[in-house]
Formats: C-alpha cells, structure tokens, sequence
C-alpha cells in the first residue's frame, strides 16, 4: 500500500459500541479490571496507554515504515526520552545545524547525564567517520535541517554508523512521512514533532518516535515514558491522528507553494541566498531528490544587508504571521536568531518561512512588496 492510502486508514476502525465513523475520544484516566485483577481490555492507567495514543501509535508506525511508534506530549520529551536510554559515558553525534531545542539539551544537560557529544557537519561523511568514538550510540541527524536547510546522506550515514555499532536517528519533522521515510534508507530512529506537519492545524503540541524493529530500544523508550511521565494526551492523539488523515494533501500543495516562492526569491535582487532542497543551486539537490519524493513547505532565506534589514521585511509582509513553529496550513516568517535567543548560531539576516496553502501568487505578491 502506497502512503496516501495508509495516511487514510491506518489506525481506524469504526466504533464497535456506536458505529462512529470517526474515532471517539476516551478520556477516561483509569480502565476497569476483572475478577482476576487484570486490565479487562488491555488498558490500565492513562500515564501507562490509552486507546487514542494507540491508534494514533499504529497510524505513526505503519506511515514511516517502522515496526513499532511511540507518541509524546511534544517533539523535546519524545528527544530526550531517547537520550535518557543512553547509559552512562555514551558518546553522540549531533549536527551543527541541529534542531536548537536538542543542541540545547547536550550543552545543558548531557555532563550531568555522564553523556559526551560532538557537533558534526553531518553532510561531510568523512567528518562524521573521524568524530565517530567506541562509545558512540546515536548519530543523530536531520533532513532538511532547522533552518539552514542542509540534507544529509541518510544511507551513507546509517552505513556509518551501523559499521560502528551505532544507531542512526533522523529528526524528520521538516520532510514528513509523506515526503521522506528514513527508515527506508537505513535509519533506526525517526522522530517527529507531530506540533508541526503531522497536526497541521497550529493547534496541537506532540512528538513521535519510530522505531525500526519493536526491540529493546522500543521497550526502554517506553518504560522511560511511562516513567518520566512526558505522554501524549488523548485529545492532542486525536488532533494529531486527524492532521494525519489530510497529510499527503496538504504538504503537496505546500511543497508547490514552497518551490515557487523559492524561484521568485532566487532571482530578487534584495536575496543574498535561498535555501530550499528543491532548488538545483541547493548543495545537496541531488542527494535530496533520492530521499524525498518533493521537497517540502520549509524555506529560508538572506536578506542582503543587516538583521535591521531582514526585520524590516517582517514587518511589511500582510498575509504571513510573524511567529516561529511550521507546518500549519497559514504561512508563516520568523527571524530566526529573534527566536532561538541567546546562543544562537544562525545568521542575523535569515528569515525562515513554513509556506502554507495559500494561493503562491498571493504569497509571491506579498513577499514581493515587503522586499521592495
Ligand atoms: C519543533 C521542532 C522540534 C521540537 O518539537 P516540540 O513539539 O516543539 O517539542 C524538534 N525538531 C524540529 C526539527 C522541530 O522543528
């Protein structure tokens, strides 16, 4: 089965007790047991499961190619699950234009946890061959990454990484299961920020991790959920179950919209560089085009001169909203450095755009005036 089919119809069933078409939301936090005292259908306590997390669970696994799925209360608890099954003295590989939240998390955390890592720039294999130690667990990477845009070589990495006895996680929040599955190319972990694509709708907080087989790893991962308590509520399973259902819709139009916005701001003079994978000038264009089946919503861009010039822009744009996340229907520009605050690594005059469903002329129009 193709994934738009699977998009539509994995993890529903019709509603045994009423016939409902669409799933119902249980809420309840605790679950009836029998005469012997076992959970009567399975489900014990809403920390430990709950029917809309599996549902939404089942859909997660089979749409990025996985054995097994696990949902989180946001994309941070489902990374920093993962990172808590590391043991002690572990050794990680981290991009140079990683996700902020998680190079925030090893600069803050990692000496506490006796967890050692290096930052890597993972599109050069013979950089990440040399950073790779006996300890390394996790070459973690991303594709498109926040917010350069940079694409790495995912079978090359899990190559590498597998060579040394080291997994491969791929944060593929940018991309989606609709348009790259990393575990088709040899990854063992894929995560997700559901808050962004998976949702759709700027209404929902969650995060996914997919796992390659149903293991050990899986079993760690959820014993530390249940533990560490960073679950996914059964409305926000539902929200995000229900983002799933048009996925495949939405980032084709979004990915459209993205490639036209793309070509004009690659020819406006006030553009110093655009980066978006779908352009042929994008380093790793051809490496994209083997993973991806289109190039995503996701761009950014220089404006020439000073972060004062890139602001201006922001504000004289009408249709799209200043605000940071992505992946909602509504188009939106964020100043990057603006958002990741102290520490930050990205260029002043970068502003990064989530293209939404809007009409690309309307979007191009706007963009138009407010670069003028
Ligand atoms: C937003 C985001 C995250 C973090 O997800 P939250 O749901 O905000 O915790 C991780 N990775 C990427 C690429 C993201 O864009």
């Amino acid at each position: 089965m193709r994934f738009e089919t699977k998009a539509i119809h994995s993890g529903a069933a019709i509603d045994d007790a009423t016939g409902a078409v669409a799933p119902p939301i249980h809420l309840s936090t605790t679950f009836a047991r029998n005469d012997h005292g076992e959970p009567s259908h399975g489900y014990s306590y809403v920390r430990d499961g709950n029917p809309n997390v599996t549902q939404l669970e089942t859909a997660l696994a089979a749409i990025d190619s996985g054995e097994s799925a696990l949902a989180f209360a946001s994309g941070m608890a489902a990374g920093a699950a993962l990172m808590q099954t590391l043991p002690r003295g572990a050794h990680i590989l981290i991009p140079d234009d990683c996700y902020y939240g998680f190079r925030e998390i090893a600069h803050d955390f990692f000496e506490r946890w006796d967890l050692a890592y290096d930052v890597v720039a993972m599109e050069d294999l013979d950089a990440v061959q040399r950073a790779m130690r006996d300890t390394t667990k996790f070459v973690w990477s991303e594709s498109p990454s926040n917010p350069r845009m940079k694409v790495v070589d995912l079978a090359a990495l899990a190559e590498i990484a597998h060579a040394r006895g080291a997994l491969l996680v791929t944060d593929g929040t940018f991309a989606t299961p609709a348009l790259q599955r990393p575990i088709e190319f040899g990854a063992d972990v894929v995560l997700h920020s559901t808050t962004k694509y998976l949702g759709g709708h700027t209404d929902v907080q969650g995060g996914a991790l997919i796992f390659r087989k149903r293991d050990a790893l899986f079993d760690e991962t959820r014993h530390i959920r249940k533990l560490i308590g960073g679950v996914l509520s059964p409305f926000n399973a539902w929200l995000v179950l229900r983002g799933i259902r048009t996925l495949s819709a939405r980032v084709r139009v979004q990915s459209e919209n993205a490639m036209a916005l793309a070509r004009f701001l690659a020819t406006h003079p006030r553009v110093e560089a655009v980066f978006y994978p779908g352009l042929e000038t994008h380093p790793r264009h051809d490496v994209a085009k083997r993973q991806m089946s289109a190039f995503g919503g996701m761009l950014s861009f220089l404006v020439r001169g000073t972060r004062a010039d890139a602001l201006a822009v922001t504000s004289k744009v009408h249709l799209f909203t200043r605000a940071t996340s992505l992946g909602g229907f509504e188009s939106l520009i964020e100043h990057r450095e603006s958002s990741e605050g102290a520490g930050s690594t990205t260029a002043p005059n970068l502003l990064r755009v989530s293209v939404g469903l809007e009409h690309a002329e309307d979007l191009i129009a706007d963009l138009a005036q407010a670069l003028e």
